[in-house]
């Protein structure tokens, strides 16, 4: 992605109201002057994140993160900030000169051309599927119900049989060595040969949709291979994949939840049932990875394998892992031992909407799920049970929660339970906010700071009577913003966070926000008075070490001067006490 100038950042900066951006990834509502939505960067169950449209920051109180519109695009989105101003640019309307036009696409000459050779052979495989050649693929995909818009939007294809692709691809000028390492052709004993010569062919993209892989499919009865998909590669790796990610982004954040299947014709079933926000990840087995992406699309993921029974071990699974992760899980309730492909072929849409209407908690699938494989007329067995589902409710975070299925799980086994405390899930990754107690000198800082951004006056003040902040962080934050009250005559926090690499300063320009001394009118009295506490603690720590230094080896003609700075450093601290007790 190339640079974007700071006239653009700042010009877009301008353009976007941080509300309006928000709002189209989370519900939002007003609360007085500021509005308020449920936290995406923790498990947010009250809405905990404030969004001011005053200061044009956001900030959530139970985990902490903040920051300004770029910065929540870009954790929200998990892209670089070069990439977050591209994407509020273009939310905006706001045109970046062309060369820095979206998507990013990677500067690496070698993905660049093999991203090449797949969008070709896309292209190809997709007028392919159009010509005589194709005509029984192509009846095969009608009869399943993938018509015209269906194939043109998943870009599903047919890759002739006899090498037509190696063939096409050659002829147009592409790289043998290109294609063999996209793994769209292979090298074997009489020559070059297409990987999927005679069949259906599902592009299969990363999450910024960069065309990165296939799942192909043959008709033939007698291929005893159904489905194969592209040998990992540069650019796909079958554990890292979530397919169909970046179709299904906006209406994932926008609905707050994602459909998880098991392979890419469930999620195509989905798709023709009107539903957007579903991806598959390959197969049953799933990475935390997977898990990551899952949970970079929506809070809640709704797990939607197959009805049998490695299905439901996969779900048991992979729901495990997201639950570890944070992620709201449920689980559809399939009992058909049908996937979602058949239960659309077989029923319509509306089987498959009544399906997933019958969506179990977390908890419901576990009894469910554990009872299943266990023979309750064995005494043991049915205690294994009991220990294991009563493990998963100690986790349930919610009290009524774990005494309702403590008492469901009594019923099941028969035997009298007690309902059980809190447990916490060891591979928890909650950063929970720092317990850190703000002495008042600290936030003396705190409000010096605050009051300089909000009045030039206290910035002017401040350089007069104090110049430093005993903290590193906070005294470069001063600068900054006594640096932008010199050059652009304002001081922002929403701005000032760009200006900075320093995540520290970042996170307490947007603490500085927030803070009551930001939104007040300036009161010289008030800053007056932080500016002692500050000079206090100065002078604290100062005759402290003069006295360790006077405690020391000296020599007499030393010990002199510095026991003189010692008295003098004694008698303004004692001066500093008294107008601080005064004002109080
Ligand atoms: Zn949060």
């Amino acid at each position: 992605m190339p640079r974007i100038s700071d006239q653009d950042i700042n010009a877009v900066r301008a353009k976007a109201d941080i509300v309006d951006v928000i709002s189209r990834y989370l519900q939002v509502q007003r609360k007085g002057k500021s509005y308020v939505a449920l936290c995406p960067f923790h498990d947010d169950h009250s809405p905990s994140m404030s969004i001011s449209p005053d200061r044009q920051i956001y900030k959530c109180f139970v985990c902490g993160a903040g920051g300004n519109v770029f910065t929540f695009v870009q954790n929200y989105e998990k892209v670089s900030f070069t990439e977050a101003v591209a994407q509020v640019a273009n939310i905006v309307g706001y045109p970046l000169s062309l060369e820095n036009d979206l998507p990013s696409k990677p500067e690496d000459p070698h993905k660049k051309a093999m991203y090449k050779v797949m969008e070709e052979m896309i292209r190809y495989t997709i007028y392919a599927l159009n010509t005589n050649e194709a005509v029984l693929e192509k009846q095969y995909l009608e009869d399943r119900g993938l018509n015209d818009q269906i194939r043109a939007k998943f870009e599903i294809g047919y890759n002739p049989p006899n090498d037509a692709l190696y063939h096409f691809l050659k002829a147009k000028g592409y790289k043998e060595s290109d294609m063999v390492d996209c793994n769209v052709v292979r090298t074997g004993p009489r020559g070059i040969n297409d990987v999927f010569s005679g069949r259906i062919t599902f592009p299969i993209h990363d999450q910024h949709g960069n065309p990165i892989g296939f799942s192909a499919r043959s008709i033939d009865p007698n291929n005893p291979s159904k489905y194969i998909n592209t040998t990992d590669t540069e650019l796909f790796r079958k554990s890292d994949i979530v397919y169909n990610y970046h179709r299904a982004k906006s209406q994932a954040r926008k609905e707050g939840c994602v459909y998880v299947t098991e392979g890419v014709t469930d999620v195509i079933a989905f798709a023709k049932a009107g539903i957007d926000n579903c991806v598959c990840t390959l197969g049953t087995s799933c990475t935390d990875h997977q898990i990551q992406l899952l949970k970079s699309l929506a809070p809640k993921v709704v797990f939607c394998y197959d009805g049998d029974d490695a299905g439901q071990k996969a779900t048991w699974r992979a729901a495990k892992m997201a639950l570890g992760k944070n992620c709201r899980v449920t689980v559809i309730d399939n009992q058909s031992g049908k996937d979602p492909d058949e239960i659309v072929r077989n029923q319509g849409a509306d089987g498959l909407k009544a399906m997933i209407r019958k969506e179990l908690t977390w908890m419901e699938f576990v009894l469910m799920f554990l009872q299943k494989h266990t023979n309750m007329d064995n005494y043991s067995e049915r205690r294994e049970f009991v220990r294991r589902a009563e493990a998963e409710i100690s986790l349930l975070e919610d009290e009524l929660d774990r005494q309702h299925f403590t008492d469901e799980l009594s019923r099941i086994s028969g035997f009298k339970l007690n309902y059980q405390p809190k447990a916490t899930r060891q591979e928890h990754t909650t950063v929970l906010p720092s317990a850190k107690v703000p002495d008042g000198f600290a936030e003396a800082e705190d409000i010096i700071l605050a009051m300089m951004l909000a009045s030039p006056e206290a910035a002017r003040r401040y350089s007069d009577r104090l110049g430093y902040l005993t903290d590193k962080t906070k005294h470069t934050a001063s600068m900054m913003i006594i640096d932008a009250y010199r050059t652009k005559g304002r001081a922002e926090p929403s701005v000032l966070i760009d200006e900075t690499d320093n995540e520290d300063i970042k996170q307490l320009f947007v603490r500085l926000a927030t803070h009551w001394a930001c939104s007040i009118p300036y009161e010289e009295k008030i800053l007056d008075g932080a500016i002692r506490k500050v000079l206090i603690q100065a002078k604290t720590t100062q005759a402290d070490a003069f006295r360790q230094a006077l405690q020391g080896p000296l020599s007499s003609e030393n010990r002199e001067i510095i026991l003189n700075q010692y008295q003098e450093c004694l008698m303004d601290l004692r001066r500093y006490i008294d107008e601080d007790n005064k004002q109080d």
